[in-house]
């Protein structure tokens, strides 16, 4: 048996560095970090099948990949789709996407368009998870709470005293939400509720209108809310430097974009008289790195097609949830963690995946892919965007990268970039 300190965490964008993992001849399995993503997803067999699969049965990688480009290149509507593997991975998708024709999507980029669509309208005003931790006062968490899907994000960057603020402590007032769950026990005293216990409309649309309101000096008559509103208000203001957070993947409703918009106003209004910045946080399985990735190679970011040649965005129409349903031929790219969502498509799938993925139905073909940060390095960044961490390799199980098995791809598929004529759609 031997032990591995201080390994980087490549599955839900916080890039914890901290975990401990112990190998012996059946695999590796983690210390008890505190987080259930990485207690689970860290531990892996080293007796596992590395053979792709057709139809269910065992076939050469050789084969595999022959199969692969045989269907890709068959195909008149392509989707390139999950994309959820390391830097390398995703550019590798990019050439392939390029070649192919395809459509590029992450499968969790509903979570970053919420966000970019406001961005792309108003600008914004964020932060990083640094300044949070070292020079943040009061934190502002609107919403569910993030470390549903951030499980460790207090722990880590908000327990710890804040290094550039003197004789201070922060706290982390929740806006909205469900009723604070266990994981923030970790927080202790530091946490306060506003806009859960007063009886009054909690939908946080309302919600964060009610307090922009305050912010302005305004209530409306009656509002059984606007003491406390104006009372956060005044906290927002007196803060010396407030953070306001959430995970708008997390947001529920119709417009879920309308609550970021609201946020985005209310930090400009703040950072008028004192400092105020957003932490939108959306970035497990690299989509953050997906998404920069993208941007590198076409101007755009993620939901860029390629079917008329040059790269065209349109976050719309290339939602991978609407794109599955008219793609003849789906490339699923996970290779992050063993599951994958339901994909309801009439078209071929070609899975890449961690071999003990389970299925609910068999792909056309399967390629077992390794782990970024577990079967060989990668690069994958921080879910505040502004950090590329390098994870390295813990064990050998045989097992190819995204980036190697595309290239292969890439390299099969000969010279000439494929056209619609060519294919014959
Ligand atoms: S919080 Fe995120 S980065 Fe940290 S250990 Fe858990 S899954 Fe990994």
């Amino acid at each position: 048996m031997s032990f591995h300190p201080d390994i980087l965490c490549p599955f839900c964008g916080l890039g914890c560095g901290d975990i401990g993992i112990d190998r012996d001849p059946s695999g590796i399995a983690p210390r008890p970090s505190g987080c259930p993503q990485a207690d689970r997803l860290f531990r892996r067999s080293l007796a596992v099948p590395t053979d792709a699969r057709l139809g269910g049965a065992a076939i050469s990688m050789d084969d595999a990949i022959a199969e692969a480009v045989r269907l890709l290149e068959a195909s008149c509507a392509p989707l390139i789709a999950g994309l959820a593997a390391d830097v390398d991975g995703v550019l590798a998708a990019l050439s392939l996407a390029e070649r192919v024709g395809a459509t590029v999507d992450h499968e969790r980029s509903d979570a970053l368009f919420r966000n970019l669509s406001v961005l792309r309208r108003f600008g914004w005003s964020v932060t990083t998870l640094a300044e949070l931790r070292n020079r943040c006062d009061l934190v502002l968490v609107v919403g569910p709470d993030p470390a549903a899907a951030f499980p460790r994000l207090w722990e880590r960057w908000v327990v710890p005293e804040p290094a550039f603020v003197a004789g201070k402590g922060r706290s982390v007032v929740f806006l909205g939400g469900d009723p604070l769950p266990e994981t923030v026990r970790c927080l202790g005293g530091r946490t306060e509720t506003n806009g859960m216990d007063t009886g009054a409309e909690t939908d946080l649309a309302t919600l964060v209108g009610r307090l922009r309101t305050a912010l302005a000096g305004r209530s409306r008559d009656g509002d059984p809310m606007a003491a406390s509103m104006a009372a956060l208000a005044a906290r927002l203001r007196s803060a010396r430097y407030a953070v306001v957070v959430w995970a708008a993947g997390l947001f529920e409703g119709p417009q879920p974009d309308l609550i970021v918009e609201g946020l985005v106003r209310l930090i400009r209004t703040v950072d008028g008289t004192t400092r105020c910045a957003g932490l939108p946080l959306s970035g497990a399985d690299n989509l953050i790195g997906a998404n920069q990735a993208c941007g590198w190679r076409t101007g755009f970011p993620l939901r860029t097609g390629f079917d008329g040649g040059g790269p065209l965005h349109d976050p719309d129409r290339f939602d991978w949830r609407r794109r599955l349903r008219d793609a003849d031929v789906t490339l699923w790219i996970s290779a992050f963690r063993p599951e994958t969502p339901p994909l309801a498509t009439g078209g071929s799938i070609i899975m890449l995946a961690p071999p003990e993925t389970t299925v609910a139905r068999e792909p056309a073909l399967f390629i077992p892919v390794g782990t970024p940060g577990i079967d060989h390095p990668g690069d994958v960044f921080r879910a505040d965007s502004v950090v590329a961490l390098h994870a390295g390799a813990l064990i050998d199980r045989g097992l190819p990268s995204v980036a190697e098995v595309i290239g292969r791809m890439l390299a099969a598929l000969g010279r000439t970039a494929r056209t619609r004529e060519v294919a014959g759609c």
